[in-house]
């Protein structure tokens, strides 16, 4: 059956693609605090040319006065349409962001990270797909049902912010901020991934993230290695408390680590089965032979989706570079992120683990530092708006699979606490696009068809109570 927009999006398919490249053009790399306004600005024109009332939003009095490319918080752009049929209806909200990774390494890439080049099947560039192609999809749906008859199903709202790729450091309290404004029924999500298979993956939610440094400083400067006799060296310390952390299987040590977890409902545990996770594939692709506690089968989807972490991200003291140097460190540092799950808290976790130093002898010297923390959530697989996304997508791409969370974090929390709304990932980001990666690539095939399904998911929404 075909949908209402779907022949305007084949018909539109060069002007979608020129829009596309005009935001690809614009190098809006958030690390580097680069062409952010100008993005944003051109987001807005795009939305004001598809009949999306649009307007920046700042973050304090200094964005009002100051619309210069110095600004500390990027501004975010709000976009609206009213539904003249259902005002009183629904409202959906595509949350998205303008800004992209570094293009590094630049000598990789086989054109300019920037070009937007269409070859074949695919548009090339920093963005193409994470994120500026997954945002002209949401775009471009409400642009064509306009054109086509001249209203939206549902009223719709946009927020597309300027720091997802340096850890949405401000949504949240965008989020309070512009509370009423960004009232809504339901969020759609920045991204979402397609398969092999052409076969989108819904998500239904995300692991939090406790992100911690640890620092043990040693005599006042590096000292000749001789001393080791007499001086302690902090690598050593620094390896004796991390050693305390975790055990060979990937169980954590620190007392009440696991205390708030929530076990798996009996509905996540049927999808967990329905899983079509390729242990094997996967494996082959990491080059490893097996994974943590030797898990397979369903324990293995289980770990991916629903279990916590306590990883070494990095680890520096001493002499690294090469050759010999008898060096004993002045100071030695590790990195650790803890994925978190439903129902940890990142203050609470950090705190048993403060205490866990503590009780373990390295309270005076093992400092604890918090570098960034954001919670687990999962909208519930029995929310009506899961069935909703997955009808449009199984009528758009002829399948689907549903997963109740990704491995991965991102601000889906504040979201769903602050709006108090579902919120589902989908979108068109083929599994291997090369996202962060030099040649980042979006299928056309797939824009095309997400930005149907979001026609659909309109429409269906619309129509639910
Ligand atoms: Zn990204």
């Amino acid at each position: 059956m075909s949908g209402i927009i779907d022949n305007v999006v084949d018909c539109e398919m060069k002007s979608f693609i020129s829009d596309l490249q005009t935001l690809i053009r614009h190098p809006s790399v958030s690390a580097k605090k680069q062409g952010l306004v100008n993005c944003a600005k051109s987001v807005t024109d795009i939305m004001d040319k598809a009949g999306i009332k649009s307007e920046l939003l700042y973050f304090d009095d200094v964005g009002l006065e100051d619309h210069s490319e110095h600004l500390i918080v990027p501004p975010i752009v709000y976009g609206e349409v009213k539904s003249k049929s259902n005002p009183q209806g629904k409202t959906i909200l595509f949350y998205n962001h303008y800004d992209v990774q570094p293009e590094d390494p630049i000598e990789l890439w086989d054109e300019d990270p920037f070009s937007g080049k269409v070859e074949g099947n695919c548009i090339f560039g920093r963005g193409s797909a994470d994120d500026k192609g997954e945002l002209i999809t949401r775009i471009k749906a409400v642009e064509y049902y306009l054109k086509k008859t001249g209203d939206v199903p549902c009223n719709v709202k946009y927020i597309v912010e300027g720091e997802e790729e340096i850890g949405s450091i401000h949504i949240e309290q965008y989020l309070h901020k512009y509370k009423e404004k960004l009232r809504c029924d339901g969020v759609i999500w920045e991204f979402g991934y397609i398969d092999v298979s052409s076969r989108p993956i819904i998500s239904l939610g995300m692991k939090g993230l406790l992100y911690v440094e640890l620092i043990v400083k040693g005599p006042c400067r590096d000292a000749h290695s001789s001393l080791a006799v007499l001086i302690e060296n902090p690598a050593w310390r620094l390896v004796r408390a991390l050693n305390t952390l975790r055990d060979d299987k990937g169980k954590i040590l620190v007392r009440d680590w696991y205390k708030e977890v929530r076990q798996f409902t009996p509905e996540e545990l049927s999808i967990l089965s329905r899983d079509s996770f390729d242990e094997h594939e996967f494996k082959k692709e990491y080059q490893i032979r097996t994974f943590v506690n030797n898990v397979g089968g369903i324990d293995a989807i289980k770990s991916l989706v629903g279990m916590t972490t306590c990883n070494i991200a990095g680890l520096t003291a001493g002499y690294t570079g090469e050759g010999a140097k008898t060096v004993l460190p002045a100071v030695a540092t590790a990195k650790l992120d803890f994925r978190l799950v439903p129902n940890m808290t990142p203050e609470k976790q950090f705190s048993r683990l403060k205490d866990h130093l503590k009780e373990y002898g390295f309270g005076n010297d093992v400092e604890a530092r918090l570098i960034h923390g954001e919670a687990a959530v999962r909208t519930p697989t029995t929310e009506p708006f899961v069935r909703q996304v997955e009808e449009s997508a199984n009528e758009i791409f002829g399948s689907s699979i549903i997963s109740i969370s990704s491995a991965g974090t991102g601000p889906m929390y504040p979201f769903v606490k602050i709006l108090n709304v579902p919120c589902i990932s989908i979108g068109s980001t083929y599994l291997f696009s090369r996202i962060h990666s030099p040649n980042e690539f979006a299928r056309l095939d797939l824009l095309n068809k997400t930005t149907k399904c979001m026609g659909r998911i309109m429409e269906k929404f619309a129509k639910s109570r």
